[in-house]
């Protein structure tokens, strides 16, 4: 079996040329400040490829970069005087914090009407409940790339590998949402590649090289892969990516490639689909930021 590739780049296009005309129907370009603290490369990155999209689409962005001393309370008068501030209608606390900064006063502090990353209490209850509200952004656009590639979810079998607050958890709970039959596993999980082969629908948010493997996937799975991590050894790149010469020279030029957690070579061979890393879940985050954005200042007119 050779997967289907479920191509994020192309969905997250979608998204946002789709959001054009909404945003055109705005009095004002919508607002979207972004706190970034540190110098954390992967922050750096993630945080550029949102500006990025933001002014394509004609929103106003404002990057606030803060230092990476900074304190719990030098963060919050940050983020209050976003709260109050008309024209910014989504406010981002990139992750991670400085370890010295509290995380979760942060994400509390945020006006819940100007969470587009979908974080706050308020609105990962609203999650819970079914209420409307923002949804995280990597688990919205994951459900999203399963909707436009008609991948049904009701009555399937999911395992979602991850429990964190940012995707497993709310990830999780959207296919429960759409019905499917839901297992969550994590670190100690026992019996890991037996569980994952249950799944019709294998979800892998764990941060680790090429985790899942053959023995992870049943045959005709499909496989989305939400981890992004660096190979830096070139035999790792080989073993991964054989015969791959786009991803070898990109490997020379830059000294790394990404993988995500899920070994490359078992998902082509084992499942019907599976999400390319990168170009796979990353796009749709970004577009999805860009959807809540958008509909976070749609509310407030
Ligand atoms: P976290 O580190 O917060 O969570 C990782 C999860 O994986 C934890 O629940 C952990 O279990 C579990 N885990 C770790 N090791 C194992 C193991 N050996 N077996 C089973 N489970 C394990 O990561 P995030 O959820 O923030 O991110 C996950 C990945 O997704 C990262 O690579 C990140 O870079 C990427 N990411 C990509 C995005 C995108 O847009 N493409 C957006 C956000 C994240 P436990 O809880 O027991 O510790």
């Amino acid at each position: 079996m050779s997967a289907k590739l479920l191509d994020g780049a192309s969905a997250g296009a979608a998204i946002r040329a789709e959001l054009q005309s909404r945003v055109r129907a705005l009095p004002r370009p919508p607002g979207l400040a972004v706190i970034l603290a540190g110098d954390n490369a992967g922050s750096e990155s993630y945080v550029r490829a949102k500006i990025k999209a933001a002014g394509e689409l004609g929103l106003l962005s404002e990057l606030i970069r803060l230092p990476a001393k900074l304190t719990t309370p030098d963060v919050l008068a940050h983020i209050a005087d976003l709260n109050h501030r008309p024209e910014i209608d989504g406010i981002l606390v990139q992750l991670p914090l400085p370890p010295q900064v509290d995380a979760a006063a942060a994400l509390l502090a945020v006006d819940p009407a100007k969470d587009v990353d979908g974080f706050h209490p308020l609105n990962l209850g609203n999650l819970v409940s079914h209420r409307p509200g923002p949804l995280p952004c990597t688990p919205a656009g994951i459900m999203e790339l399963l909707r436009r590639n008609e991948i049904a979810v009701e009555g399937r079998e999911a395992v979602v590998v991850g429990r964190s607050d940012i995707v497993g958890k709310p990830l999780a709970l959207l296919l429960l949402r759409a019905h499917a039959t839901v297992t969550i596993c994590h670190s100690r999980t026992p019996n890991l590649p037996e569980v994952c082969r249950r799944a019709e629908l294998l979800f892998a948010a764990i941060g680790r090289p090429a985790l899942l493997d053959e023995r992870h996937i049943r045959p005709g799975a499909v496989v989305v892969d939400v981890g992004v991590n660096a190979l830096t050894r070139r035999e790792d790149v080989e073993r991964y990516f054989p015969g791959d010469a786009k991803r070898l020279a990109e490997f020379e030029r830059r000294g790394r490639t990404l993988i995500g957690d899920v070994d490359p070579r078992a998902a082509a061979a084992l499942a019907s689909a599976a999400t390319p890393v990168p170009g796979g879940v990353g796009p749709l985050t970004v577009a999805m930021l860009m959807a809540n954005t958008v509909a976070a200042a749609e509310r407030r007119f």
